[in-house]
């Protein structure tokens, strides 16, 4: 049999799962999605592009209720409507999951709409169905992890998956757990009208990232009114007659209409048959796997949520079309996790790429670095914000770069300047020479490239 006729299922039908599919499909091979959800995810129906519709609605809010500084004259704040603006997004939710169903018809991809689970390294099975592959990948996801003292209900206690089923914008939000999820739900409600209280465990708001970053953030949050507690790990939330309790630890409590919990997630894995196939789980039931997606079973590969690596959906979609080049003999590169950009989009956006602050502090890397804040910059005072930098990291006399961190509207977009550098392995002064239009953010990229050249005592005549 040659390699072009080879058969794959896959498990699961978020990016890990889809994206492969469509590479295997485009290679030739018979592919079977097996998926309980709907196609695109969590990703697509619940997580990431609710969320950033949503965000999307804030950001603009955030506009409007400032536009008098811009000369705007309005007839006072804008408010939302709650119904359309959940309508809108599951409504969009749900056609981009049409959209991929209809992609993988087009590749002649067969879609069995049930749960499965893998039977042996070379079966799934789902609802009685045996479907027999040469090689076979688990892209199953992750849920919202629960407290044990804070069951959501789906009214007033919520995961991030229940916002959407909501009548109103929350009139007093705590939101419990100050990560990525919970600062960008903390962030985009205040802007949506809601008084919002952020509990965070830890002394700051986003402490697995660059510090500069989320000291930025945290005072951007608190400059606007939001309510932040830092060292307050949530121990239990109750509802009352028309709100929420939440006690934290040290016995206080804070009073609210809604709570959201965000508080990580646990890799849906569960029942699907691993450890029965020989497929090797770590402690937090997490699917173990190499740099080119592969368990510890041969034929039988793992990408996305599931396997606990960079939390993505560009890291799922990149780990499941490895797999498939693999299994497919085709060139791979394994995956380069030190390589992922990655944002949080908070109001303004964090973007970051690379080496990180942390890494260069604690001597894991050797690199100069320069921050550049946009206050400086014409086109953020056009646009009439302050809040913002520019971070650019470099390996010391080549003056490649190694990464950045870039804080402001639209973080998303500029960083991929920077992540051309970095992967092109462009020095700081190469990056300078580049043109960046006038007034423009991305001049503060080249700026601070230029602050960060390095001349010899020979090169300055
Ligand atoms: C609030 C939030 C916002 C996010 N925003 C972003 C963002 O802006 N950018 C970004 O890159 N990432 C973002 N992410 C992360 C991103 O959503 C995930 O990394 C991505 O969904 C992972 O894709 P996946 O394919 O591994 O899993 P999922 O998208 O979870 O898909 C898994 C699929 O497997 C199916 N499945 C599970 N078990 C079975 C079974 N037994 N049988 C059959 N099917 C099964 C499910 O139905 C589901 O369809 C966000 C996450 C959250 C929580």
């Amino acid at each position: 049999m040659s390699l072009s006729q080879q058969k794959i299922a896959i498990l699961g039908g978020g990016p890990g799962g889809y994206e492969a599919a469509l590479v295997a499909a485009q290679l030739g091979a018979d592919v079977t999605v097996v998926d309980s959800d709907g196609l695109g995810g969590a990703c697509v129906l619940t997580d990431c592009v609710p969320s950033k519709s949503l965000i999307e609605t804030s950001n603009a809010m955030t506009l409007l209720n400032r536009s008098d500084t811009l000369g705007i004259a309005t007839g006072g704040l804008a408010t939302v409507n709650a119904a359309r603006l959940y309508h809108r997004i599951t409504d969009l939710a749900r056609a981009q999951s049409r959209d991929i169903a209809a992609r993988l018809a087009a590749e002649k991809v067969k879609v069995i709409p049930q749960a499965g689970q893998l039977k042996d390294p070379h079966t799934i099975e789902a609802a009685g169905e045996s479907v027999h592959a040469d090689a076979i990948l688990i892209a199953t996801g992750a849920s919202p992890r629960i407290l044990p003292g804070a069951v959501p209900d789906g009214e007033r206690i919520l995961t991030w998956r229940q916002l959407y089923d909501l009548t109103e914008v929350p009139r007093d939000l705590i939101v419990v757990g100050s990560g990525v999820t919970g600062a960008e739900f903390a962030g985009a409600y205040l802007a949506l009208g809601s008084r919002v209280t952020l509990v965070s465990s830890r002394d700051r708001v986003l402490p697995q990232e660059d510090e500069d970053a989320a000291n930025l953030i945290e005072d951007v949050f608190r400059r606007r009114g939001m309510t932040v507690l830092g060292h307050s790990r949530a121990q239990a939330v109750r509802r009352s007659q028309d709100g929420v309790t939440v006690t934290l630890e040290d016995g206080r409590t804070v009073s609210g209409s809604h709570c959201l919990l965000t508080v990580g997630m646990v890799p849906r894995t569960d029942g699907i048959g691993c450890p029965e196939a020989g497929v090797t789980l770590d402690r937090g039931g997490f699917i173990e796997v190499d740099r080119v997606s592969r368990t510890s079973v041969p034929g039988v590969y793992a990408a996305g949520d599931c396997t606990g690596k960079l939390m993505l959906a560009s890291v799922a979609a990149m780990q499941g079309r490895i797999a498939m080049w693999h299994t497919l003999g085709e060139a791979v590169h394994p995956i380069r996790l030190g390589h992922v950009a990655a944002t949080i989009f908070t109001d303004p956006e964090i973007a970051t790429v690379g080496v990180s602050q942390r890494a260069v502090d604690a001597g894991e890397v050797v690199a100069r670095s320069q921050k550049l804040p946009l206050a400086t910059n014409a086109r953020a005072k056009m646009a009439g914000f302050r809040d913002g930098f520019v971070k650019l990291f470099t390996s010391p006399g080549t003056g490649v770069v190694l990464g950045g961190v870039i804080v402001a509207p639209r973080a998303s977009e500029l960083i991929l300047s920077v992540s051309v550098a970095m992967e092109q392995r462009l020095t700081a002064e190469e990056l300078a020479q580049t043109f960046a239009v006038y007034p423009s953010l991305s001049g503060s990229v080249t700026e601070v490239a230029r602050e960060l050249m390095e001349f010899t005592p020979d090169s300055i005549v």
